[in-house]
């Protein structure tokens, strides 16, 4: 058993040491020498951890690298502000499906049309300009991306929409490590044009900040890209001529954005005025659509994820368990989780009980 794996299957459940202890009958004290590998865990007590925590044994013997906080390699937005246990309970579900990923892909190309550039804001002048290097080299055409999914997925990044435990975290990303894709994983309760920018803005770290750079600066410079790769300066400029609630509605629904996301870009690009800005974010509390926008439109959804468990179980001829097995995940979670469909039998099993 990897005691730094049991550490992080634990958070990923939310679930403290000392809960973790009770549920298999053992001392806090003991659960913590185990944690930190000074006390053997024989096999019984492998099995009640594992069931205890709902994973297939084996995983808490997998024995890779867990990448830590406060690394350039996770960016968040607004971690501050979250509570210890849920971000750590995140950043173990976001550290297990690296892993995961990393092993479903192995056996499977993932055709990338795009490269993912390393660009150095220094040399290219800015995020702004980093962003209209990225349309370029994609040859996107002009105007809105039309599927901000699609278009990442081209690039070989893997999206997958979490539950992030809270509406603080909008997205996490994370460059490829020990064998995963470049992964991003966007918070599945957030409307869908908040959904895109949060992607540009994931991408923006990916092509940005590879290094290590202060936190403040990089989540400023990433919403730079994301609102010039959504919306070029050059194009949408004279589209903001005038702005009102009623043109801000329709621009959202053309470029496929927020209107928030098109008021604040009117005053970015200096079309609106201080003044005009805060009255329209006055206007827009009054009507409650700060909270709630009107005016819906469809996600922009990933496909990749769900190929390749398509690829593994109707081509390679994988059972729902054995692809499971491959995770780290119990059929039942895993198949929730992926939205698979469980073979009849063992979904019997759990009627057995009635
Ligand atoms: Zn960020």
């Amino acid at each position: 058993m990897n005691p730094q794996m049991l550490q992080l299957l634990r958070e990923s459940r939310g679930m403290s040491s000392s809960q973790l202890a009770s549920e298999i009958g053992v001392s806090p004290a003991t659960m913590s020498k185990i944690e930190h590998g000074l006390a053997p865990a024989d096999d019984e007590r492998i099995d009640k951890i594992a069931a205890a925590l709902s994973y297939p044994r084996e995983v808490l013997a997998w024995g890779d690298e867990v990448h830590g906080f406060g690394s350039s390699v996770f960016y968040h937005r607004k971690q501050q502000t979250l509570p210890q246990a849920s971000l750590r309970k995140i950043h173990a579900q976001v550290n297990l499906t690296r892993m995961r990923l990393a092993r479903l892909i192995q056996s499977i190309d993932i055709d990338a049309r795009y490269t993912i550039p390393a660009i150095d804001l220094t040399e290219i002048g800015g995020p702004a300009e980093a962003a209209r290097a990225v349309r370029a080299m994609w040859a996107l055409p002009m105007g809105p991306i039309r599927n901000m999914a699609a278009t990442l997925e081209r690039a070989g990044i893997v999206i997958v929409p979490v539950d992030l435990e809270s509406p603080k975290i909008s997205a996490v990303s994370i460059p490829p490590l020990d064998g995963a894709p470049h992964l991003i994983f966007t918070n599945d309760k957030q409307p869908a044009d908040r959904d895109r920018f949060n992607l540009a803005h994931e991408l923006a770290h990916l092509v940005l900040h590879g290094e290590m750079t202060s936190p403040e600066s990089a989540e400023r410079e990433a919403d730079e890209f994301a609102a010039e790769f959504l919306m070029p300066a050059a194009e949408i400029r004279t589209q903001l001529k005038g702005l009102n609630l009623q043109r801000a509605a329709q621009l959202k629904v053309a470029w496929r954005v927020s209107m928030a996301a098109i008021i604040r870009r009117a005053r970015d690009l200096g079309v609106i005025d201080d003044t005009r800005y805060r009255s329209l974010q006055v206007q827009m509390s009054q009507r409650g659509w700060r909270k709630v926008e009107p005016g819906t439109i469809d996600r922009d959804t990933p496909t990749v994820m769900r190929q390749l468990i398509r690829i593994h179980l109707e081509e390679h001829g994988y059972s729902v368990e054995e692809l499971a097995h491959v995770a780290g995940l119990l059929s039942n979670e895993f198949a929730h989780r992926y939205d698979v469909e469980l073979p009849r039998s063992t979904r019997r099993a759990h009627l057995r009980a009635v």
